[in-house]
Formats: C-alpha cells, sequence, structure tokens
C-alpha cells in the first residue's frame, strides 16, 4: 500500500472549535482518521508528523521551511508523496521556497490549508486534505508517482506551488495561478493536466538547506519618499532588491534615486524588478520608463510571482558555490517558476 506522510505545521486548517468555551484549539492529528472516517477509503496509508509547536503561518520563516524541508529529505525514500498542513497565509512563499530548496523531485509534495477549522460545520478543511491526499497518491501502472513537484491544493483545485498567490481572506476559493494553467482538478473525477506537470526524468533528489535573507522586497508608488528609497539602497548587507515597479516594469524617473541605483549597481547589488499586476510579467524596456533597468543591468522577474522571486534569492543568495553566476542563476527556470521556452531540468 502506499505510503502517505502528512506534515502538520499549524495554521487555520489544524483548529476545532470547544463547544463549551468556544475558543479555537489546536487539532490532534495523530488520530485524524477517527475525525475523518473518510480517510479510511483512501488506498493510501498515512502517516502523522507533527511540529512541536503549532504556528500560524505568519510565524513561518526560512527555519521553519529548512525544517519542513528536512522532514520530506530524510523521508523521501519511505513514502510516495507528502502532504503539508500549513496556514494559508504564507503558504505561497513556503511551496515556493521547497520548489527551490527540494529539486529534482520525482514525488509530490502538495501544500493544503483551509479558511475554516477543520472543526467548523461548514469547513473547507475536509475537501482539501482528502483530495491533496488523493492527489499525493496517484501513481502511473509501475506505482510511481505521477506528480513530481511542490504544489497547493485548494478548493477543487491543484496548482504548481510557486506559480499561486494568496488572493482572497475570505472566500473558500483562495489562491490563484494567474501566469500558469492548473495542474488538475477535483472533480466527480480527480484530473490532471499533464501537459502542464513537470516531468523529471533522470535527476536526482537535490536538498539546498541554506537561504540568505540579504534581501529587501519595496513596492514602488506615485510620490513615493526619495529619502525611503535611498535609505533601502543604502542598506547594510543589502545583496538582492526586489523593486515591483508599476505595469510591465515602469518606474517614476528621478535623477538623484537613478545615480544611487548605478552607484549601487556598480558595487555589486542586483536589482530584480516584478511587477504589481498580478497577471502578465515585466517586460523591460518597452515603455521609455523602464529604460533605466537597462542601465544598471537589473534582471527581470519576467511573469514571476513576488513569493517567487523572493524566495528564489534567497536561494540562489544562500548557496554561492552552486550559483556563482547570480543573474544567470536567476534567469534559469529552476522549477517552473515562470514561463519560458526552455526548460531544462537536469
Ligand atoms: N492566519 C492563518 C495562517 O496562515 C490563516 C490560515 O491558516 O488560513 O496560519
Amino acid at each position: 500500500m502506499k505510503k502517505i506522510l502528512l506534515i502538520y505545521t499549524g495554521g487555520t486548517i489544524g483548529m476545532t472549535k470547544d463547544y463549551e468555551s468556544m475558543t479555537l484549539k489546536p487539532f490532534d492529528f495523530q488520530n485524524i482518521s477517527e475525525k475523518i472516517p473518510e480517510l479510511n477509503l483512501i488506498d493510501a496509508a498515512l502517516d502523522i508528523y507533527s511540529f512541536d509547536s503549532l504556528i500560524d503561518s505568519s510565524d513561518m520563516n526560512m527555519e521553519g521551511w529548512r525544517n519542513i524541508a528536512e522532514v520530506i529529505y530524510d523521508k523521501y525514500d519511505d513514502y510516495h508523496g507528502f502532504v503539508v498542513l500549513h496556514g494559508t497565509d504564507t503558504m505561497s512563499y513556503a511551496a515556493s521556497a521547497l520548489s527551490f530548496m527540494l529539486q529534482g523531485l520525482k514525488k509530490p509534495i502538495i501544500f493544503t490549508g483551509s479558511q475554516l477549522p477543520i472543526g467548523e460545520l461548514r469547513t473547507d478543511a475536509k475537501e482539501n486534505l482528502i483530495s491533496s491526499i488523493h492527489f499525493a497518491a496517484l501513481s502511473n501502472e509501475e506505482n510511481q508517482p505521477l506528480i513530481h513537484e511542490v504544489c497547493i491544493y485548494f478548493e477543487y483545485k491543484l496548482y504548481r506551488g510557486n506559480r499561486t498567490v494568496k488572493m482572497s481572506s475570505n472566500h473558500f476559493d483562495a489562491f490563484k495561478s494567474p501566469n500558469f494553467p492548473t495542474l488538475g482538478e477535483s472533480g466527480v473525477y480527480l484530473t490532471l493536466n499533464k501537459e502542464a506537470l513537470l516531468i523529471q526524468r533522470k535527476s536526482q533528489l537535490r536538498y539546498y538547506p541554506n537561504l540568505s535573507g540579504e534581501i529587501a522586497l519595496i513596492k514602488i508608488y506615485p510620490s513615493m519618499s526619495l529619502e525611503f528609497l535611498i535609505n533601502t539602497l543604502n542598506l547594510k548587507n543589502l545583496k538582492v532588491l526586489i523593486i515591483e515597479a508599476f505595469g510591465a516594469g515602469n518606474i517614476f524617473s528621478n535623477p538623484t534615486f537613478n545615480k544611487k541605483l548605478k552607484e549601487k549597481t556598480k558595487e555589486g547589488l542586483h536589482i530584480i524588478i516584478g511587477t504589481q499586476c498580478v497577471y502578465g510579467g515585466v517586460e523591460i524596456g518597452k515603455y521609455e520608463a523602464s529604460s533605466i533597468w537597462l542601465r544598471v543591468n537589473a534582471i527581470s522577474a519576467k511573469d514571476m510571482t513576488t513569493e517567487a522571486a523572493i524566495t528564489k534569492a534567497m536561494h540562489i543568495l544562500g548557496n554561492p558555490e552552486s550559483y556563482p553566476d547570480f543573474t544567470a542563476a536567476f534567469n534559469k527556470n529552476m522549477s517552473g517558476e515562470h514561463t519560458s521556452s526552455e526548460i531544462n531540468f537536469s
């Protein structure tokens, strides 16, 4: 029988209402099959790995991502697939980070959570959990996993994790993958979009535990404080600045800011240009308003989400021996995080 490891980190999904005190309390996932007997009908044996302190995902960070990645790496050979129960607020960051930290996957890692606690009457947790396990257990005729990547499953849809953003704080349909098709759907049948899935053939699993935090992210806006911009560029130990620019990568023209940009990039600072638009991507040089980026050799985030751009930068900076050239590494499509014709996973 296929074995699936359920990794429980916290978040709303793990809460249940104590109807005496009317408060939310963490749910004991060790006895999950007693509470959700439907799980016994799935053709997979479930093991539970629960973190000691269950957290709201607002408190998730690099160390937490490393903890999740380490459990998966250590137990990789023992399981057919992995389901990670995680708060929704930072789930897209976590799924993106894991997609860079664990490369060459031949097994699914499916993040899920819920908008309502598992013990609530109208909860979305049960469906999310049951279908995530179902997707993680899918296999081909040789009993090999069909999914080879880090995904998010939410409200009947399976997404590539590093393409997702949390779009709603109150709809069950909380996630979207604006620039990439869904990988699968749960209707009467579970369906996979085989053309969209990553297929790893020859690769070996590679685990990169190191991440670097020498990064800053700014979202620009009209009439933004020049002082704030300059101070950000002057931050000590700053190696990468990600700028969420307007539209196709445009920014206001300000000679003082441009001069500082030139100075800092000459000193080695990497500038990554993303967009505030949810759909579409960056096209540097399309408008005069983005030509400054050509002059400072800024890197385009293309159609990546901000979550993927940040975690990819953390990953590259954290592993200089694997990526001696930051720009070349950032431009490479590592885990299907941007649209590119030359996806070549080794
Ligand atoms: N604040 C919660 C979390 O991200 C929200 C959720 O789980 O949906 O942990």
